[in-house]
Formats: C-alpha cells, structure tokens, sequence
C-alpha cells in the first residue's frame, strides 16, 4: 500500500525564480539596441494595481505555508511513525492526522490569509485555488480512511483526489502574476517590450520545445519586478537576469541579457577584451539557463551546468560562427568557479552526473 500513497501534496509553485548567475557583471557593454531610448509601456492597464500585488503577496505566503506543511506530511509519511500508522498504531494514525490537518484546512486558511481577489482578472486563480482546496480536503479524508481501514483502493482514490488538487493549484499559479502573462508583439525592437522569436528560437532548441522569450524594456522590467518580487516572495527580484515562467511557457530576460543577445545573434566578430566578450557569453548562459529551467529543470546548478553544456549550440542558434559560439563556452566555462555555489556542483564536469554527453570527453 505504500507504493500508492502520495507523496505529491506540495504545491508545485514559484517555479521561475532564478538569475543566472545574478551576481554576474552587467551586460551593458554592447549591444545593438542603445540604451537611452525611452521605453514606451505596452498597456498601463496590464500591469497589477497596488491592491493586486498586495493580494498576490498573501498568495505567496499561503503558497509558502501550505508546501511547507506538505512537506512535513512528506517527511512522516517517509519515517517509521507512517509505518506503524499503517500498522494500525492509534497514536501514530492520530499524528498522522495532525500533521495532515493544515493540507486538510486549506480552504479555512485561504480565506483568512488571501481573501477574495480584488478584481475580476485575479478570479480565475481564486476559482481554482478554492477548487484546489476541496479536493485536498477530499483527498485528506479519504487518506486517512484509507489507512485506518488498510484499503488499499481508498488508497487510490486519495491519491487521484491529491493530484487533481495539486494540478488545479499548479493552473492557479500558472495564471500569476498579469503583467507577465500580458500580450506583448513580437519583433527586434530594442527599444520595446517584445517577444523575440530569434531568441525564442534559441531557447527552444535548448528546451526541447517551444519557448517563447520575452525581453522587456527597462521600464517595463522594474513593473515586472514588482509584481513578481511580491508572488515569489523576493526570490525573483532586481538583481535577476531571467526568470521562466510557472509551467515553463516563456522566459523572461532582463534588457541587459537582451541587448547581449542582440549582439551576439547580430553576427559581429565578438569583442576581443576578455570583459565585453563574458558579458556576452553571459547572456546567452542566461538564455540556455532559463531554457533548461522551462524544460523543467528546477535545480538551480543543474539548470546552469546544462545551461553551459548548451551555450555553445544556443550561440550558434542566435546567429553566432563555430569559432565565436565555442569561445563564447569557453569564456563562460573558465569562471565557473566564481558563481556562487548555488550554481555550482561538482558532478558539472566531464564524466560527473550533470555531464550531459558522457560519450564525448570534452566538456562542456
Ligand atoms: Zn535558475
């Protein structure tokens, strides 16, 4: 029976939320597109209202809660207390039952943290978080039904029960926060917010599937900021140079990671100065980072070490010459050792886990 109970009750969200390297130099150094333009704002209206972000804030702490209290059930259910529950030990069932409680009370706990959303547009999300919540308490009781009365079949059930429960949060999240999701056009333009299809093209390659990359103006991107500063709880914040989204659809690149691209995929011979040339091989790090991210790769070193293993082709991709887009690897590769070690692992090498080919014995 073990093998069917759930060990999904985390709410899969804040996805996105990553620099690639964001420590990193500025990429300010090049590019095609200028920087002093002024940013035109694509629709005022898309970006969240104040009451927005706040509501989107008490989201964020209700999503923190809730997967910290899923994973406490991870953790019983993978002790010896679970065994002896399913044993039929009474006091282990009913520690059971306590730590199940607050996935039990989801619903209670939304409606006293987040509370309604403030506009229409924030309804869809609310709709599927109060779904979500039903079937994690349907699923919750049939759990516990299902030890207590060793059956193997409510068992199941519970299971589906709490995926469906999971899914509907993960849709919840996936529509959070608007400004990211708003239209933008697509195109070159440096100047604008847009939807790249050079580097979306890139970034596809890297993810094994379509991926839409969007680059903001400057402007646009400190909105953006706010936004997602409040529904990851800061851990996408100024300081980042990309971010996926939730459910991995888009990537999101800051204007200095534009610009860097830009110049790389507008096929000039690369800076010969060791600076200009990292900031461009940064960009495109950052690109095949976030890539590898949206292909579902959570895991921030290993989405950099595939990141690296992928800078080179994705170079390629954007436009670059074998001799620019290898240098451009090697450039990035030779200062691996400086990211801060989140970033890092030391499986990313030739023949270690993270090693993408271990046929070849070049790396990356
Ligand atoms: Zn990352």
């Amino acid at each position: 029976m073990r093998g069917t109970l759930p060990t999904v009750l985390c709410l899969a969200l804040l996805a996105g939320g990553c620099g690639g390297g964001s420590d990193g130099p500025p990429v300010d150094q090049s590019g095609a597109a200028g920087g002093h333009a002024v940013a035109v704002r694509v629709r005022a209206q898309a970006w969240a209202t104040k009451a927005e972000v706040a509501w989107l804030g008490r989201v964020a702490a209700w999503n923190a809660a809730f997967a910290e209290a899923g994973g406490a059930v991870g953790r019983f259910e993978s002790g010896p207390r679970f065994d002896s529950a399913l044993r039929g030990d009474a006091s282990s069932l009913a520690a059971y039952a306590t730590v199940l409680a607050p996935i039990r009370r989801c619903a209670a706990t939304y409606r006293a943290r987040v509370g309604t959303a403030p506009t229409a547009r924030l309804r869809e999300a609310e709709e599927r978080y109060r779904s979500s919540c039903a079937s994690y308490r349907a699923g919750v009781e049939l759990m516990l039904r299902a030890v207590r009365e060793q059956d193997d079949g409510l068992a199941e059930r519970a299971r589906e029960e709490i995926e469906d429960a999971g899914k509907a949060a993960s849709v919840a999240a996936g529509t959070l926060p608007p400004g990211e999701k708003q239209p933008l056009p697509r195109g070159r333009d440096g100047r604008l917010s847009r939807i790249d299809p050079r580097f979306g093209g890139a970034a596809a390659r890297v993810a094994g599937k379509p991926v839409e990359a969007r680059c903001w103006s400057a402007g646009d991107w400190r909105r953006l900021m706010v936004e997602e500063r409040a529904y990851t709880r800061g851990k996408v914040n100024a300081t980042v140079l990309g971010f996926a989204s939730a459910g991995g659809e888009r990537i999101n690149l800051a204007p200095g990671i534009c610009r860097g691209l830009a110049r790389v995929a507008s096929g000039r011979t690369l800076p010969d100065a060791a600076q200009p040339a990292f900031a461009l091989a940064l960009a495109v790090a950052t690109l095949a980072h976030e890539s590898t991210h949206a292909a579902g790769v959570a895991d921030e070193a290993e989405a950099e070490c595939s990141g690296i293993q992928w800078l080179a082709r994705a170079a390629r991709a954007l436009g670059a010459d074998d001799a620019d887009a290898e240098r451009l690897g090697r450039v990035y590769w030779a200062r691996y050792d400086q990211l801060p070690a989140v970033y890092r692992s030391p499986e990313c090498r030739d023949g270690g886990d993270l090693d993408l080919d271990l046929d070849s014995s070049g790396f990356p």
